[in-house]
């Protein structure tokens, strides 16, 4: 028996090995607020095999944190629909990408959703995460302003966020179309957008399989 010559326990399979050592695989997702990257990845987690890690939930959790430094300055971007700078942002990332595959390798494949959003950000990512991660696409969850701000309006009446109303989302918007659209564009120049028509309902988008990995 095999086991007899590599003692009692289990071999690990071939693949189970490949797997420690693979580097995590990563998704941006991108698209105005409200376009509906969160609800999408929802439904993304459920029939693959990746791991959601939203930029702004990070940034909320750590604004949450008791004791946190950048507490007071993440709540001020927030609400005023900037961007918060990359060092904060990078390390919440890195973090929750590492927690994940230390609980568990073969989580390797991460959806991160509303980042990059501006050069800041893709410095930030290109200098910290430069061979230790592989982006392979960015999902665009393409949609017009006015479905982005009633949608955002909508949510805010439950939501309790910050920023879901009128005046923050004038400001998300500008700067979505100031920064984020430029990024979004770099990567289309390299042929790695996904683009999805994200104007539709929640069930007609996710029946758009422009993620299959
Ligand atoms: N934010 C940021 N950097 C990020 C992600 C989010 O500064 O990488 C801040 C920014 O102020 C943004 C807010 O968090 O307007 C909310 O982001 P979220 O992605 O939650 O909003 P969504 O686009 O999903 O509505
Ligand atoms: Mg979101």
């Amino acid at each position: 028996m095999l086991s007899r010559l590599f003692g009692s326990q289990r071999v690990p399979s071939f693949l189970y090995r490949v797997s420690l050592i693979m580097k995590p695989q990563v998704v941006f997702v991108l698209g105005g607020p409200g376009a509906g990257k969160g609800t999408q990845c929802s439904k993304i987690v459920e029939g693959y095999n990746y791991t959601h890690l939203s930029a702004g939930d990070l940034l909320r959790e750590e604004r949450a944190r008791e004791g946190s430094e950048c507490g007071q300055l993440i709540a001020n971007y927030i609400k005023e629909g900037k961007i918060v700078p990359v060092e904060i942002t990078i390390n919440l990332l890195k973090q929750a990408m590492e927690e994940t595959m230390q609980k568990d390798e073969k989580k390797f494949r991460f959806l991160i959703d509303g980042f990059p959003r501006n050069e800041d950000n893709l410095q930030g990512w290109n200098t910290v995460m430069d061979g230790k991660a592989d982006v392979k696409f960015v999902l665009f969850f393409d949609c017009g302003e006015e479905v982005c701000i009633d949608r955002c309006l909508e949510r805010g009446k439950s939501s309790g966020r910050t920023d879901d109303n009128r005046e923050s989302l004038e400001k998300r918007i500008q700067t979505y179309l100031q920064s984020t659209r430029p990024i979004i564009e770099l990567y289309e120049k390299h042929g790695k957008v996904r683009t999805v028509d994200a104007s539709r309902c929640v069930e007609e988008v996710s029946k758009c399989q422009r993620w299959c990995p």
